[in-house]
């Protein structure tokens, strides 16, 4: 039966935690998917080692020409990168598939937890499913079999550090 996983809270870690699923799944061949909810600012490690070893990989946006502050704009993209994940979800073609920053999403209303939740649903009986982002909808904790909450303990970024390359992206 397949788990539906969830990586919340403000700590750092819940994307590579992610990754690192990712990886084990990979590594025994199973078919996955990646769905990012965010703007792509910049090419992170991660995104450029699924394009060049051919895996999977989709970020919202895709598609769009930016205009950096326009809510319907924004929402409009959540709204495209969710009928593409959600056709994934239920199309039987993966093993694992992951929605990352897409509690982001829901906490912004730009989507609907109970659609969200609907379609999970209905996926495949086997499909693992992970679920990222600070603010994980209540509704969520509660549908998922497995929570983890990073909590913040310290953070170089207190200390003015700015994110590092092959650690933060
Ligand atoms: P990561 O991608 O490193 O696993 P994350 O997914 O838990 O982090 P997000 O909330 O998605 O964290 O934030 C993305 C970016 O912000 C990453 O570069 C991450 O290192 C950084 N970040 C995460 N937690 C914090 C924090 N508490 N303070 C400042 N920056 C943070
Ligand atoms: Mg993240």
């Amino acid at each position: 039966m397949g788990l539906l996983l969830v990586y919340t809270g403000n700590g750092k870690g819940k994307t590579t935690a992610a990754l690192g699923a990712l990886m084990r799944a990979l590594g025994h061949g199973l078919r996955t998917c990646t769905v990012q909810f965010l703007k792509g600012k910049w090419k992170t490690g991660e995104r450029n080692f699924a394009e060049s070893h051919g895996l999977e990989w989709h970020m919202m946006g895709q598609g769009f020409t930016w205009d950096s502050r326009d809510v319907d704009r924004d929402k409009q993209m959540a709204r495209e990168a969710w009928t593409l994940a959600a056709e994934r979800i239920l199309s039987g073609r993966y093993d694992l598939v992951i929605l990352d920053e897409v509690c982001y999403a829901m906490h912004y209303g730009y989507l609907s937890c109970e659609e969200v939740l609907e379609t999970l649903r209905r996926r495949p009986e086997e499909l693992n499913v992970i679920l990222t982002g600070r603010n994980a909808p209540e509704a969520l904790v509660e549908a998922a079999d497995l929570v983890t909450e990073m909590r913040e303990v310290k953070h170089p970024y207190k200390k003015g550090t700015p994110a590092a390359k092959g650690i933060d992206f």
